[in-house]
């Protein structure tokens, strides 16, 4: 099997969440949680690669506006110097230079700077389009047609399940359903370190890699549930270390630039 390497992974930080352990996680305490909202950015020799776009710039500016009252719901706090264009600048790029975007799933807070890239190539599982534009009716808050309106014209590419991105073994996209219909997991391979799994909403806190419960909110909580099985299953044979990106205590133990 071909293992190549991505040059370096950089965590970009972006927005901050609230929300209760208990809709985190089925079986959760009754206490919030402040979660990151991070997008991360991956150098490979075939050019740059995002993976998620974080929340709409606008949501920044007028998040009741924008976002609707599910702002308020998520303690949005969100500022424009948070938002995935400007981390861009931070590490200087700019938009344009984004080839390939990955996305985890459509919600908000991950399909925000879609329109950012009207030139990069998007990969996403099969089912996630067409359920964010028409999702049930309980999970419409956490869509923004908005967000995918604009990007109708631009080069989606709907993967069936489990793909190697670059074809290097560099970058596998992983089939996790369960959060959403599409949900997928990314797991990096890096020239000096361990292999990183970022686990997109596939697990929101690190706990759910224990006790193996779905979040509340989930579209599929059976589905949710084997897809954490399958993330513990890779951390415990060794194969990759797992980032839980909502994870406040990931965010804080992990480099932001691993190479
Ligand atoms: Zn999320």
């Amino acid at each position: 099997m071909v293992q190549g390497t991505v040059t370096r992974l950089v965590a970009l930080p972006g927005a901050m969440v609230g929300m209760s352990e208990s809709e985190l996680m089925v079986g959760g305490r009754d206490r919030m949680v402040d979660l990151p909202v991070p997008t991360f950015l991956i150098e490979h020799p075939r050019g740059l690669v995002l993976f998620d776009t974080g929340c709409n710039p606008e949501a920044a500016t007028n998040p009741l506006g924008y976002w609707g009252k599910i702002a308020e719901y998520l303690h949005l706090r969100f500022t424009p110097d948070q938002a995935v264009d400007r981390q861009l600048q931070n590490h200087g790029y700019r938009v344009e230079d984004v080839k390939y975007v990955v996305v985890s799933h459509l919600h908000l807070d991950h399909a925000g700077g879609l329109a950012l890239f009207p030139n990069a190539r998007f990969f996403i599982m099969k089912g996630e389009l067409p359920y964010a534009y028409w999702p049930e009716r309980r999970a419409r808050a956490s869509f923004k047609l908005n967000d995918l309106l604009p990007t109708r014209r631009f080069d989606w590419v709907e993967l069936e399940g489990d793909t190697d991105l670059m074809g290097d073994g560099s970058l596998l996209m992983l089939k996790t359903p369960g959060h959403t219909p599409g949900e997928s997991s990314l797991l990096v391979r890096l020239p000096h370190h361990q292999p990183i799994l970022l686990t997109g909403d596939t697990a929101h806190i690190r706990a759910q890699l224990e006790t193996l419960s779905p979040s509340a909110m989930d579209f599929d909580h059976r589905a949710g549930r084997e897809s954490l099985t399958r993330l513990r299953r890779i951390r415990d044979l060794g194969e990759a270390r797992i980032w839980v990106m909502h994870d406040p205590d990931d965010w804080a133990s992990f480099p932001h630039v691993i190479e």
